[in-house]
């Protein structure tokens, strides 16, 4: 499957996703993670600035697992 270029999905944001964002509703979590590489139904594409523009919900905790590395990412807590 080849890379396709994705759009952000906020609505009337036309810039290129750079990050996906996944919800967990039952522990109110949100991650933010590189931009998958295959469209996932649960997550949200976001451009660079509604990523670094996103704040979660009351209550909630957001993960920016943006900048983390895979080998880091494993043992972080
Ligand atoms: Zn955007």
């Amino acid at each position: 499957m080849s890379h396709v270029a994705r759009q952000c999905s906020r609505t009337g944001c036309s810039e290129a996703a750079t990050a996906s964002l996944t919800y967990d509703y039952a522990h109110a979590m949100a991650w933010l993670d590189p931009l998958h590489a295959e469209r996932d139904p649960h997550a949200y594409d976001l451009c660079e600035r509604h990523a670094a523009r996103l704040s979660p919900p009351q209550g909630w905790q957001l993960r920016d697992r943006r900048f983390v590395e895979p080998a880091s990412a494993l043992i972080a807590v």
